[in-house]
């Protein structure tokens, strides 16, 4: 079967893998139909994120059940299903204490990461991590499912209210999800995009009553133009920590979900002082099952923020897509699109 295969820093190539033919009695195989391309792959080809080489990439996916284990009695073949690639032991000290998503084995388990993923023809996973897909969400809509249950895990940690105003930083898929998401708990609130194609995007699918500004200062003016303050900005950029505090009304919000090294400073008696919180988040943790009802229900329509879509064998023209070019060994902020799909083999 065609795999995306990561070998180094700008060497991923396409390569034959065998078909897997052995699966453990609580397994199931999966012909995988499509793929998200998530920041996370950016980060991995870029060389910015470690990952295992030689491992196939790609975690956001959904595809047709082929084959179960003896033991798998809610699946059979030819169910529709979206995998969630989260695995955890359930045994070590992290997941016996709730942070599933920090299981002490990822390192070795990380689907598209340090364990293979997605972008082939097969996968096996176990069936607790398979969720069925009703008739009506399409593979393309399903692999919106894992990203938005990490935007959940991270709402999950603040304290909202339905008056509380927000902006979001960056309009890639992360900061288009945050703000469904959000928006879902009756938040309101603004992106803001510098990237002028983006921003024409973001304010075609941006939620209702949710708007879209070039910067921040300008989300801020129209938003809050007494004080220039939100309770919460979610920064996907990894960038603008630094100005992001004092935007912050007292007792507010600053999400950090991009991805990214580098250094920010702020002045801890501000933080004491404003009673502000500072939160990270990663991956999910017990949001899955809630994504899959929230696409099912159409309550974020994921549709929307998937603007393109290639054959696993065009990888290069859909990476080109997200500003990743392979050739040139350069990732830019200069993306076209928001989600990209990958399509597995006929
Ligand atoms: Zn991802
Ligand atoms: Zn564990």
């Amino acid at each position: 079967m065609l795999s995306l295969v990561y070998r180094s820093a700008w060497d991923v190539v396409l390569e034959e893998r065998p078909v897997p033919d052995r699966i453990k009695d609580n397994q199931v195989l999966v012909r995988i139909r499509a793929t998200g391309i998530c920041g996370t792959d950016l980060g991995i080809i870029s060389g910015k994120y470690h990952a295992k080489p030689s491992t196939i990439l790609g975690h956001e996916s959904a595809g047709e059940v082929v084959r179960v284990g003896p033991d798998v009695t809610a699946l059979r073949p030819g169910d529709r299903v979206v995998i969630d690639p989260t695995y955890y032991c359930g045994q070590c000290a992290m997941c016996r204490t709730g942070r599933q998503n920090h299981c002490v084995r990822k390192g070795e388990t990380e689907t598209g990461v340090s364990s293979d993923g997605t972008f082939t023809d097969y996968y096996v996973t176990e069936d607790r991590f398979l969720y069925k897909l009703a008739d009506h969400v399409s593979y393309e809509e399903a692999t919106m499912t894992e990203p938005l249950s990490c935007m959940l895990t991270g709402i999950d940690q603040m304290r909202l209210m339905p008056n509380f105003r927000a902006v979001i930083l960056g309009a890639g898929p992360i900061g288009m999800l945050y703000s469904y998401a959000l928006a879902s708990k009756g938040v309101s609130g603004s992106i803001v995009e510098i990237s002028e194609h983006r921003l024409q995007i973001a304010t075609s699918i941006a939620p209702e009553r949710w708007n879209v500004y070039p910067s921040m200062e300008d989300a801020l003016t129209a938003m809050s133009p007494d004080n220039r303050q939100v309770d919460i900005i979610v920064d996907t950029t990894g960038i603008m920590a630094t100005q992001a505090i004092s935007a912050l009304a007292h007792g507010g919000y600053l999400m950090l979900v991009g991805l990214r090294d580098g250094e920010s400073t702020f002045n801890p008696k501000e933080i004491v002082d404003r009673s502000l919180k500072i939160i990270g988040s990663i991956d999910s943790l017990g949001t899955f099952a809630t994504a899959h009802y929230m696409i099912e229900r159409k309550v974020v329509p994921v549709g929307k923020l998937i603007t393109h879509r290639f054959p696993l064998t065009e990888y290069q023209e859909a990476f080109r897509a997200l500003g990743c070019d392979l050739q040139k060994r350069a990732l830019t902020s200069s993306s076209t699109a928001v989600k990209v799909i990958l399509h597995s083999g006929a």
